[in-house]
C-alpha cells in the first residue's frame, strides 16, 4: 500500500530529545515514508539530536536558534540548496523563564513577557514566511498550542498569553497562505512530560487532574500527538486550514470535573 507522506519532504523543529512532541511527530511522519530535516537548539541538544535523527533516516541537520534571525535564514537557504522545496514544516518551540510559570501572571516582568512572545508565538510567523517562500503547492505548516491559552491554568501564565496569540497567528497565516494552496494549523496536545512541560510549576499535579478527569481518564503521548499530525500534514486534511485541533482526550470540551474527583 502506498505511503502516506512518501516523496514529501520536510522541516522538524522543536527535538530536543526521546521525550520531545517533535519526536513523536517525527517517528508518525517517517513510518509513513517523509524525508525530514531537523533542526536542534544548540551544540548540547544536537549530540541528543543526531542519532535520533538517524532512527528516522535523516542526516539533514540544522541548527537553528530562533532569537538568532539569521540562523533561521540559514536553515531556508540550506533546505532550498539540498531540496529546492519543502512540503511541511513542524513548529513545536516554546520557551518562558521557568521562575515566572508560577505565582501570579500579574508579576510577569516586561524582559520575559517580551523573550516568551518571540520565541513561542513570533518565531512560528518567520518560520511560515520562509518556509511558504519554498513550499510546495499543497503544503502544510503545523504549530503545537496548550489550552491555557482559551481557559486559566494555575502557573501557565505567560505562557497563555502567548500561546493565544501563537492560535491567533495560525489563523492569519492561513489567510494569507490559503490562496497559494499552502495549509496552516495547530494542534494543542494535553499535558505531557517533556523538558518544556517539565519547566511549569506543578506540573504533575496537571497531569495527574487531566488524567482523572477527561473525558477518556487518561493523558495523552506523543505518539497520540504524531498521528493527529500526520493527518494534518498529509494530505488527508486537504480540505482543513486555519484549524485549532485538540489533542487532549477530550478535556476542553469538559466544564466542571468529574463525579468520581468531586466524590473522593
Ligand atoms: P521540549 O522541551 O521537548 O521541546 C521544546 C523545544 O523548544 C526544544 O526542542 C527546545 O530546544 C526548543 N526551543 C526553545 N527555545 C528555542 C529557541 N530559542 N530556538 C530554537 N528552539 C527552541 O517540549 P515539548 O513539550 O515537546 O514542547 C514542544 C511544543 O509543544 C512547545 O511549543 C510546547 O509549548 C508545546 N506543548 C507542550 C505540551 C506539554 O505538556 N508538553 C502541551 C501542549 C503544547
Amino acid at each position: 500500500m502506498a505511503q502516506l507522506m512518501q516523496g514529501k519532504r520536510g522541516l522538524i523543529m522543536g527535538v530536543a530529545n526521546n521525550h520531545s512532541i517533535a519526536w513523536g511527530i517525527s517517528k508518525a511522519l517517517a513510518a509513513e515514508g517523509a524525508e525530514l530535516a531537523i533542526t536542534y537548539q544548540g551544540e548540547a541538544l544536537g549530540k541528543r539530536v543526531k542519532p535520533l535523527a538517524a532512527e528516522v533516516g535523516s542526516d539533514f541537520l540544522l541548527q537553528c536558534d530562533v532569537e538568532d534571525l539569521a540562523s533561521v535564514d540559514q536553515v531556508f537557504e540550506a533546505l532550498k540548496e539540498r531540496w529546492g522545496g519543502i512540503d511541511f514544516v513542524v513548529h513545536a518551540i516554546g520557551f518562558s523563564d521557568k521562575n515566572e510559570l508560577k505565582g501570579l501572571y500579574a508579576d510577569t516582568t516586561r524582559d520575559n513577557f517580551t523573550r516568551t512572545m518571540v520565541i513561542s508565538c513570533f518565531s512560528f510567523t518567520e518560520v511560515a514566511k520562509r518556509a511558504a517562500a519554498i513550499m510546495n503547492e499543497g503544503g502544510s505548516m503545523l504549530t503545537l498550542t496548550y489550552g491555557g491559552s482559551m481557559r486559566v491554568m494555575p502557573n501557565y501564565n505567560v505562557m497563555g498569553v502567548a500561546k493565544a496569540a501563537l492560535e491567533a497567528s495560525v489563523r492569519y497565516l492561513a489567510a494569507d497562505y490559503g490562496p497559494r494552496g499552502l495549509r496552516v494549523n495547530a494542534i494543542s496536545a494535553g499535558p505531557i512530560r517533556t523538558l518544556a512541560g517539565a519547566g511549569i510549576s506543578d506540573a504533575r499535579a496537571m497531569l495527574s487532574w487531566q488524567q482523572k478527569n477527561s473525558p477518556m481518564r487518561r493523558t495523552v503521548t506523543i505518539e497520540d500527538v504524531g498521528s493527529s499530525a500526520l493527518y494534518l500534514l498529509s494530505g488527508l486534511s486537504r480540505g482543513v486550514t486555519g484549524e485549532i485541533h485538540y489533542v487532549d482526550s477530550g478535556y476542553n470540551i469538559t466544564s466542571m470535573p468529574t463525579l468520581e474527583t468531586l466524590r473522593n
